[in-house]
């Protein structure tokens, strides 16, 4: 009947439904949600005080699948990367970063994004489609079976963030059905400030996003005046600086401590300059902000250059000495496989294009 629908498609109040309309006891969706999001099993068959009869239908019902991994890179400073493809051969990418104290997985929300910001590689994919809840939910579980991540109590994976491919707020329903299944306490359990929605500045998203699930925000500024964003950040022309910013002085709410993050690329002599840094600090001073500077990642084919180190520490300086606004640079890693904030764009869209090309030209 749903045959084709992925069991990790469900939040918790759906798998209850479902459990409840086969006549089944309540605590049963209760134990099939330790199996999933707890046990990390990766058949029905395994949930060992499911009866045979329930697995069966089950198993009749729901896919049990995890995402196929195309191909799995492991970098020389232990960031790794995951090409996933799913089922109409699309493919996208995930990325875990291994710190000291944490370790942080880059999830993708789109394949490619049609968001095109001039800096960045995702926005350059041709083909452009939104995941669906289970493919989410798919790139966690599945990294945390390729780490071996399932002692709850020695977490690997500590931090999620949705700053790999594509704009998450374009992909407002899928999106937010995962982070409901991720934040379920009887799950994956992982609270709001562990989870940060990066977004290029969807304004109207912003807000609802803050009164259905208030997860930590990050938000792509890169640019103090529209001039600039414009360029570099195309939706701003949909919704200019002083918009954004309008929408975040009410986001965190008066009881909440967490800051909102402002990341901003740094590129040589586009907007790099002190008068930049202080306009920043300018701008920011109403909000409850910190500023995440990205050292400009190249990728084949860019147009940019990556701000000097001086450059960006100066800037760094001005903003955080000079202006109290805590401001750090986000180093890139897995540079040597092209895992860095904005490189991600799966190889394979790359030679279906080269592909595409070739034919064109025969
Ligand atoms: N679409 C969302 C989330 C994904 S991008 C967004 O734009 O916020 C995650 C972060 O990487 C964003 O801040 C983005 O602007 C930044 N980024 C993109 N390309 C980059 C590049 N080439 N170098 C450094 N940062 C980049
Ligand atoms: Fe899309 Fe974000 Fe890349 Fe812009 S920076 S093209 S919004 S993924």
């Amino acid at each position: 009947m749903k045959k084709n629908l992925s069991i990790n498609s469900l939040t918790r109040e759906e798998l209850s439904e479902y459990i409840f309309d086969l006549g089944e006891k309540k605590y049963r969706a209760k134990q099939l949600w330790k199996w999933l999001y707890v046990n990390g099993v990766k058949s029905f068959d395994e949930m060992s005080d499911i009866g045979v009869k329930l697995r069966n239908k089950l198993n009749s019902d729901y896919l049990f699948n995890r995402l196929s991994i195309d191909k799995h890179q492991v970098s020389k400073d232990g960031t790794q990367k995951w090409l996933f493809e799913l089922k109409d051969k699309r493919k996208v990418e995930t990325v875990f970063i291994p710190e000291k104290d944490r370790g942080t997985l880059c999830i993708s929300s789109q394949v490619g994004c049609t968001l095109s910001c001039s800096f960045c590689h995702t926005g350059t994919m041709p083909l452009v489609r939104n995941l669906s809840t289970d493919e989410i939910i798919g790139q966690i579980l599945s990294a945390k079976d390729s780490l071996l991540d399932w002692d709850n109590k020695n977490r690997k994976i500590t931090n999620l963030v949705f700053m790999g491919m594509g704009e998450p707020l374009y992909n407002y329903t899928e999106v937010t059905r995962a982070i409901k299944i991720l934040l379920d306490n009887e799950g994956l359990c992982y609270s709001r400030r562990k989870i940060t929605l990066s977004t290029s500045g969807v304004v109207p998203m912003i807000q609802k996003l803050k009164y259905e699930l208030d997860v930590s925000l990050a938000i792509s500024l890169h640019a103090v005046t529209d001039k600039v964003r414009n360029e570099l950040v195309p939706i701003n022309k949909k919704w200019p600086i002083k918009e954004l910013l309008s929408v975040l002085e009410v986001y965190p709410g008066v009881n909440n401590s967490r800051r909102i993050t402002f990341e901003y690329v740094m590129l040589e002599g586009v907007n790099d300059s002190i008068s930049d840094a202080k306009k920043l600090v300018k701008l920011l001073k109403p909000l409850h902000a910190k500023v995440n500077l990205i050292p400009f990642n190249p990728w084949p084919g860019s147009i940019y250059k990556c701000s000097s180190d001086k450059t960006i520490k100066d800037f760094a300086d001005e903003v955080c000495y000079n202006g109290g606004i805590t401001a750090t640079v986000r180093y890139a890693r897995g540079q040597d496989i092209l895992a860095a904030c904005g490189q991600l764009k799966s190889n394979s869209v790359r030679l279906n294009k080269e592909k595409v090309l070739n034919i064109n030209a025969a």
